[in-house]
């Protein structure tokens, strides 16, 4: 097995917490100059010097969403503004976007992070990676950039959309990795299909990261197979820097978070009690290696549970399971819980279908009503008694996954809107 720093990512638990530790009050004493921290220690009677063991973790506050955008842009700098190099931003929907400072610092061990990822799935400097991600304020531009230079890759920023111009670099440069959204990927190699080029012969694409949105196992076997490579899931959120904050190695068995960086905690997100290893419950992270900006006991909203077991990889990290998605983006329908990841799981073990698929959501009579509309493959028969049965047995499957009756439509391939950026899956049209 090869690492990127075998030193850090073979740590023994127990060194592991004691780098923790140091860098935890490290990280107090900075937040320290946050006024905002400041006050909520005050509150809870907290001095930083009475953080003695990783337990005393729980006695600090949480930060959340809101309050990064009470604090915009720089009320949460815990260093002089002349110190920070750059700052990211993420527009919100409502109110303020969140803003994230970095110094220069910050910005190497990011990049430092990345390339760990990367060096994990068997990246290396002889690789050509494209970087299908926007650019600018979205972090999975530059986040990989960084990374995969300090890697030593040659680096193809070729930023997002345009499917044609990402296959002409493709074939033209030899690209052997990609960072590709799940969605965007299957979408590509239809495209390159359809113009003739199987990207399984006629490129030389080998390893690919995917994320930024949640995907199920079946997506990404199906990523793999049309494209013949090895897809990898990568999660990162701005508030933690973006890219690079937990991977998956050559395993394919959970996401290992760099616990040299962040400390993880798993709540019950209505408690906010820890819930023990192997159970789910929503993802609390601490930076403890940021000097910027640092973040103590921040709520991601993303719901997850730690792996129990050691990995084959021989990396000592925690491993978090496959993301089920956001907490905000559950949808309740008729008392039942559903993730959108659960209708796609369904809908990807029925190779007469493509990967295109929109969820709605509608109140009829007071009534909530769900509507799964997805493409045909391009293969398959418009003989109409064929498709009954096809529709049955599909709306069977995913009345066993979600206790209740989805009303399922299937229509021809490319009658659904296609997204060259992050896909929109669901419609609800309760919120109106
Ligand atoms: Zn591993």
């Amino acid at each position: 097995m090869e690492y990127w720093q075998k030193e850090i990512e073979t740590l023994s638990r127990e060194e592991l917490e004691a780098l923790q530790l140091k860098r935890l009050k490290h990280t107090l004493k900075l937040a320290e100059n946050v006024p905002f921290y400041k006050k909520a220690f005050a509150e809870k009677g907290i001095s930083t010097d009475g953080i003695r063991s990783l337990d005393d973790l729980r006695k600090l506050p949480y930060t959340t969403k809101e309050d990064l955008r009470n604090n915009y842009p720089y009320g949460l700098a815990a260093i002089p503004l002349k110190d920070c190099v750059r700052l990211h931003s993420s527009s919100g929907t409502t109110g303020n976007p969140t803003v994230i400072l970095h110094s220069a610092k910050d910005l190497d061990e990011w990049a430092n992070q990345v390339a760990r990822c990367m060096y994990m799935v068997g990246i290396r400097d002889t690789d050509v990676f494209q970087n299908t991600s926007g650019y600018g304020m979205f972090t999975g531009g530059l986040g990989f950039q960084y990374g995969a230079e300090k890697l030593g890759c040659l680096t193809v920023p070729a930023a997002a959309g345009n499917s044609k111009r990402q296959i002409k670099f493709i074939t033209d440069f030899g690209t052997t990795c990609l960072h590709i959204i799940p969605s965007y990927a299957t979408r590509l190699a239809e495209v390159m299909y359809a113009e003739g080029i199987d990207p399984r012969r006629d490129t030389k694409l080998h390893t690919i990261c995917i994320g930024a949105e949640p995907h199920s196992e079946e997506q990404r076997q199906r990523i793999e197979q049309l494209l013949g490579v090895k897809a990898y899931n990568c999660f990162g959120m701005s508030e933690m820097n973006g890219p690079g904050v937990a991977f998956e190695c050559t395993e394919q068995n959970g996401l290992h978070i760099w616990e040299d960086y962040t400390i993880v905690e798993i709540v019950n997100p209505e408690t906010l009690e820890p819930v023990p290893d192997g159970e789910a419950g929503e993802l609390v992270l601490t930076t403890i290696n940021r000097e910027a900006m640092p973040l103590i006991r921040y709520r991601t909203r993303d719901l997850t549970c730690v792996l129990t077991g050691e990995c084959g990889c021989g990396r000592t990290h925690k491993r978090l399971a496959r993301f089920k998605g956001r907490s905000d983006d559950m949808l309740i329908l008729k008392g039942v819980n559903i993730f959108p990841i659960q209708i796609e799981k369904i809908l990807m073990q029925f190779n007469e279908l493509g990967s295109n698929y929109l969820i709605t959501v509608e109140s009829v009579d007071n009534n909530d009503e769900m509507l799964i509309e997805v493409e045909l493959s391009d293969l398959f028969t418009d003989d109409y008694s064929v498709l009954q049965r096809l529709t049955r047995d599909i709306t069977h499957r995913l009345k066993d996954e979600l206790l209740i009756t989805p009303r399922l439509k299937l229509v021809s391939k490319g009658s659904l809107p296609v997204q060259e950026g992050k896909a929109i899956r669901v419609k609800d049209l309760r919120k109106f």
